[in-house]
């Protein structure tokens, strides 16, 4: 048996960093951005209003004998958002302006309508305009590159890209961006007494779930699906797949066969093809296997054999596939929220010498001064076949390999399954 940081450090190397390529803003979510990105248009790109009102000169307002004295200015037009007018605001006039408009040269605040004696919405333009406060400078203006210059680096390289990042982007006039792609993945899913999902079974069969499992668990992650099939335990059925697949993947994922059954066709395959096979300190997830094969473009594809129990795929692929991607994709490590303590609700016993996972759902880790409460997601913790229960699961109690025993209320580190790229 391996340690389980060996057997990281190993697949891991099998990868190279994608090469970076060009995206645009509606496709590259998830994607990391391959160089800085410098606005190329300042935000806001010209000084305009922020309310729906009217625009005037501070200048304007007379000397009142009371603060709240009304007083009228002329009103010359008016400005809706988009107007491509370049306008000038003259003295004891105001124009009539919508929030997001190009403010009137000369014109030095905005007095919103409800400050005023015309009605909101949809009226004509008044003649004149009587105005019951006394604006200051620059009041509900929003000033051109407030927010951000042109020039100035608003997206750095390496940060993931956000729903926000990428409409940052947008503001600051991309459409397309240089970013590392979504890693290709393809599943292959092995075992003969699999059945499509919601296919009747006969005695002895089992609903294909690792396939499902693989497949969202990839496209959460920000990767590109490119294949999902099943096959029987037949080496012949088995190499095909494995051939058609690699035509279009960075990663194959295999789920069953690597065990030491009679029919692990994954295994007997990947022996005569120097797959890397071993056994992990691990529990769930002990056998695993990996190697990288070139496909007929002569592209590395790296196979990731991991075992059949699905509670055994959910955490090798957070342990070693997640990290993979990591590495494919330029994302630091610390990509991965970082381990959480927390107060595990049971009393555990773990197997000295293996790591052990075990599916827990941990509270509300935001909580001010409470260490969050971690329970395992089943009575029977990390037993590799209860896939049922798995999706209760937010996290992984982490129980090292050289604690065989977790008293009740005893706190463990907690691996969150969520990334940095939520938003
Ligand atoms: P194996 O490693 O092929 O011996 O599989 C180990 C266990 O996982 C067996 O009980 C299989 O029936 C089960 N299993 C394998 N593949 C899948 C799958 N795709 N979906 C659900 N269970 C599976
Ligand atoms: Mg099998």
């Amino acid at each position: 048996m391996i340690p389980v940081d060996d057997y990281l450090r190993h697949i891991v190397s099998l990868v190279k960093p994608l090469s970076p390529t060009m995206l645009g803003v509606y496709d590259a979510l998830g994607c990391v951005l391959a160089r800085d990105l410098p606005a190329l248009v300042s935000v806001p790109p010209f000084t305009n209003s922020a309310m729906d009102g009217y625009a005037m000169r501070v200048a304007d307002i007379p000397e009142k004998t009371c603060a709240d004295a009304p007083f009228s200015l002329r009103v010359v037009g008016d400005i809706p958002a988009g107007d491509s007018r370049h306008l000038t605001c003259e003295p004891g006039t105001a124009w009539r302006i919508m929030t997001g408009a190009a403010l009137p040269d000369g014109a030095d605040c905005v007095v919103k309508v409800e400050d005023t004696d015309q009605p909101s919405g949809n009226a004509p333009l008044p003649k004149a305009v009587t105005i019951f406060t006394s604006p200051s400078l620059h009041h509900n203006i929003r000033q051109a590159g407030e927010d951000v210059t042109e020039g100035h680096i608003v997206l750095q390289s390496g940060i993931p890209l956000t729903a926000a990042a990428l409409s940052s982007a947008t503001s600051i006039g991309y459409s397309q961006l240089p970013v590392y792609p979504q890693p290709r993945i393809a599943i292959i899913s092995t075992g003969t007494e699999l059945v499509t999902a919601g296919k009747a079974l006969r005695h002895g069969q089992i609903p294909d779930s690792n396939s499902v499992l693989l497949h969202n668990l990839a496209i959460s992650n920000h990767c590109k699906v490119t294949a999902v099939h099943r096959c029987n335990d037949s080496t012949e059925e088995f190499y095909h797949t494995l051939i058609k697949v690699a035509q279009n993947a960075d990663i194959i994922i295999t789920t069953g066969g690597i065990s030491a059954g009679a029919y692990d066709v994954v295994k007997a395959f990947g022996m005569k093809s120097d797959m890397y096979f071993t056994r992990v300190a691990m529990q769930p997830g002990k056998p695993q296997g990996c190697g990288v094969m070139t496909n007929s473009r002569g592209d590395s594809v790296l196979v990731a054999t991991l075992p059949g129990n699905p509670v055994s795929v959910f955490v090798s692929f957070f342990a070693f596939v997640r990290p993979v991607l990591y590495r494919l994709t330029h994302r630091s490590p610390n990509s991965v929220l970082p381990p959480i303590a927390a107060t595990f609700t049971s009393s555990w016993t773990s197997r000295a010498g293996k790591r052990q996972f075990v599916p827990v759902h941990v509270t509300d880790p935001l909580r001010p001064g409470e260490t969050p409460m971690a329970t395992p997601t089943h009575h029977l913790g990390s037993t590799s076949h209860l896939v049922a229960s798995l999706h209760l699961a937010n996290g992984l109690a982490v129980i090292p390999e050289d604690v065989e025993e977790i008293p009740q209320w005893g706190i463990v580190d907690v691996l969150r399954l969520g990334t940095d790229m939520c938003s």
